[in-house]
């Protein structure tokens, strides 16, 4: 059998695709990434870069490229329950705000510019193994191509197509869960710290708000099934008119003009369990798992997978692991990193979602304030 065109292919270019792109042609793999959209795009997130992101650049050596494209630094969380007053903590680091259009695109330019040969616009239709090697078919404007390389690498988010190709199992569950992200002028904040992000609840449904770049603010919002036939911005509006908290921190023209703020992203999410390996193919980011997004560290996640993978699959060439060993160590380095961080962010959601739930963690807090940065911290790595 011939050389393959690559060491690896790598499908996706979000935070966990670009990530493992630039690892992996730094160690020296011949790597190429496939991007199925133009950039830059919008994505259905809240925009919150936790600390995992920040240390991730720090090693990458793109902070100060990261801080030119000028992110609203977020040191406080402050949670503002519909029924009791709110409750604010500072973060033990800095997070930063910023565009997933911006933030994915810097991303992409600099797994470019550490030698990942990229096709985008272009999409992965099937991937099929052949002996030692993977033959991926990639549709772009000109038509269909074939690619072979040794290992694939699927950051494809938290659904494609795809995962039928694979007959992933996690198909047969319903996410009972949607979301939705608003992009609107800061100009319509009233009352708001910069540097704050905050999360607002209501029965059934929450959503945060926090400054991104370019003057503009980020509203994410989800909950338990959308109403039949009631658009996303009606429940947005529903929330304000349950929350006073939510209602106080926007201008009174907000309702009337939130029809005008383009909606990204809006989506039905599942946040069970998936596999890690399929075939072997190795998942990362969502494609292996959906954080619950209260915990507002899926990015970490994804680009933490990202060196992950790419640790394992130099381990592999140096010590030539056989393919079972190397499907191991990952999927053991990736229980052993995420698994309780997991658990607890879905605890926690579980409990927003529900009316005891949120009556109980209200009491807690107000009994225990300082709990309030424990549980910021159980929740990610
Ligand atoms: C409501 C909500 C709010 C969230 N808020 C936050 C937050 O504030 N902070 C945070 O850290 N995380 C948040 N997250 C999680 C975060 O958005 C994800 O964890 C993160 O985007 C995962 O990155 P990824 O690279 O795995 O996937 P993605 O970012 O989804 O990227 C996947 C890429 O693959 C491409 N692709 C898909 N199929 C193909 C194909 N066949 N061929 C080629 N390309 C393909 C897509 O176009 C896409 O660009 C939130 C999630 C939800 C649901």
């Amino acid at each position: 059998m011939s050389e393959p065109d690559y060491d690896i292919a790598v499908i996706g270019g979000g935070p966990a695709g670009s990530t493992a792109a630039i690892y992996t042609a730094r160690m020296g793999f011949r790597t190429c990434l496939i991007e199925k959209k133009s950039f830059p795009r919008e994505i259905l997130c809240g925009e919150f870069l936790s600390r995992e992101v920040i240390e991730i650049l720090e090693e990458l050596q793109l902070t100060e490229q990261f801080q030119s494209l000028r992110p609203n630094p977020l040191t406080a969380f402050r949670y503002c329950p519909d029924h009791s007053h709110p409750f604010t903590s500072e973060f033990r680091f800095t997070a930063y705000g910023m565009k997933r259009g911006t933030f994915d695109s810097f991303l992409l330019d600099n797994a470019r510019s550490a030698g990942v040969t990229v096709y985008q616009p272009a999409a992965v239709e099937s991937v099929c193994r052949k002996e030692a090697q993977y033959d991926l078919v990639v549709a772009d404007s000109e038509g269909e191509k074939h690619l072979t390389a040794h290992h694939v690498i699927a950051a494809y988010g938290k659904f494609s197509p795809l995962d039928k190709n694979f007959h992933r199992d996690f198909l047969q569950h319903k996410s009972r869960l949607n979301g939705v992200k608003l992009h609107f002028p800061t100009k319509y904040l009233r009352n708001f710290s910069n540097n704050e992000i905050h999360i607002f609840t209501a029965r059934s449904m929450y959503c945060g708000v926090n400054v991104v770049n370019d003057n503009t603010a980020t509203l994410c919002f989800l909950e338990r099934r959308f109403k039949d036939g009631v658009p996303p911005r009606a429940r947005i509006v529903e929330l304000l008119r349950c929350n006073p908290h939510f209602a106080a921190l926007v201008s009174s023209d907000f309702e009337s003009v939130i029809e005008t703020f383009p909606i990204y992203g809006a989506g039905n999410v599942f946040f069970g369990k998936k596999s890690f390996v399929e075939n072997g193919i190795f998942m990362i980011g969502d494609a292996a798992h959906v954080i619950a997004p209260l915990a507002g560290d899926g990015i970490g996640m994804a680009m933490q997978s990202a060196k992950m993978i790419s640790t394992v699959l130099d381990q592999n060439r140096q010590n030539s692991l056989s393919e079972e060993a190397t499907e191991k160590l990952y999927s053991t380095m990736w229980k052993l990193y995420f698994q309780r961080r997991l658990r607890f962010a879905l605890m926690i959601q579980h409990a927003l979602f529900s009316r005891w739930g949120k009556r109980a963690g209200t009491q807690i807090l107000s009994t225990f304030p300082h709990m309030l940065s424990s549980l910021i911290e159980y929740t990610r790595g």
